[in-house]
């Protein structure tokens, strides 16, 4: 008899333990002022991460510039006598991203995916789409190069203080710890690839096929050779117009050194630093994706640079020129009132990177 009270005062002391004194006593610590100033001490980096983490799901929502054709909404209803399990009807989805059709138009995609993604989502050929999927790409890529650096530096980071904090907190979740010293949950989720369906479901609903395209970082560079082939150039100077390929970036953040060029940070200096590729003139004014309008810039200055962009009045010539603090450049470019505005833009883009090089240089 003795034995089993032993045995239940055992397990009620294990269940108390585990259940109410060892959270309590985690709470307790993560509340502790030794806790506190650990947190403290690497709030900067943890500030850091968060706006990284901000920044990619931005770039995530890239896509989402993409039309694709809507074909509407309504409701299905089955009013057939016989009580046949139309299982496939209701799995059936009618969005944007999904093309009901005929299961050889299935098939046929599953061959051709490029040609039936134009063909049945009303992609159309043409320089303005060519950009927007280039963007996109763009921006993918960033975003798949950021998870990684934002992870590796969290990682780095929580690793600096995993000495400080006691053995019996390291037990607790590691999500949990990540949480208490400020980081935000970190999506490492791939589904904001577009996601394209062609499905087909048979009449009575009871068979069903369908084929889904991932438009991720490799196919939409394929995708954007595709629709550049079946762009026809107006000049031949939108035919030299180089293509946004991987190859491309790597190319442009070698000949920049893989240097910031707006505030020169480099991957030296900072060895988790998002590098990304800027339009010196964006495509929304005109500007191609040429070596010579790009340029590589860190996370954080794209960042601030496309947020006074979308906040700059358009200003006129005159008023652009009077900025200038050179006077005898605001000469040359008052004399060439009807210069390309573009021109103007690059030459801008360029004083300006000189200006914050010579700056620092002098601080
Ligand atoms: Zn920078």
């Amino acid at each position: 008899m003795f034995f089993i009270y032993t045995i239940i005062f055992a397990v009620v002391t294990f269940l108390f333990i585990k259940n109410v004194a060892y959270p309590y006593a985690i709470d307790r610590y993560f509340k502790s002022e030794e806790f506190l100033a650990i947190k403290e001490s690497i709030s900067q980096h943890v500030q850091d991460c968060n706006d990284l983490n901000q920044h990619i799901q931005n770039l995530k929502l890239s896509y989402a510039d993409i039309e694709s054709f809507d074909y509407g909404k309504g409701q299905l209803s089955d009013t057939s006598r016989y009580n046949m399990k139309r299982k496939n009807w209701s799995e059936s989805t009618n969005n944007r991203w999904t093309h009901p059709c005929s299961l050889s138009i299935v098939k046929n995609a599953n061959d051709q995916p490029f040609k039936y993604l134009c063909k049945y989502f009303n992609i159309k050929p043409t320089e303005e789409t060519l950009e927007k999927f280039e963007n996109a790409l763009n921006d993918f890529s960033a975003a798949e190069q950021g998870k990684g650096l934002l992870v590796q530096e969290r990682d780095d980071t929580i690793a600096s203080v995993m000495e400080s904090i006691p053995p019996f907190v390291l037990r607790s979740s590691e999500d949990r710890i990540k949480q208490e010293l400020g980081f935000m949950l970190v999506s490492l989720s791939q589904l904001y690839f577009p996601v394209y369906t062609f499905q087909y479901v048979s009449a009575g609903g009871n068979s069903s096929s369908r084929f889904d395209f991932r438009l991720d970082l490799e196919q939409l560079e394929r995708f954007i050779g595709y629709l550049a082939e079946l762009v026809k150039f107006e000049n031949s100077v939108a035919g030299q117009r180089a293509l946004m390929t991987a190859k491309l970036r790597e190319r442009i953040k070698v000949r920049d050194n893989f240097t910031c060029q707006i505030c020169s940070l480099s991957t030296s200096d900072e060895k988790n630093l998002l590098l990304e590729i800027d339009h010196i003139v964006p495509l929304s004014k005109g500007g191609k994706s040429t070596e010579y309008n790009l340029q590589v810039l860190c996370w954080r200055c794209n960042r601030s640079k496309g947020a006074k962009i979308d906040q700059t009045p358009s200003l006129t010539h005159d008023q652009v020129v009077n900025k200038i603090p050179n006077q005898k450049l605001q000469h040359v470019l008052l004399c060439h009132q009807n210069c390309h505005k573009v021109r103007l833009f690059l030459l801008l883009s360029h004083l300006n990177r000189n200006l914050s090089r010579l700056y620092k240089s002098r601080h």
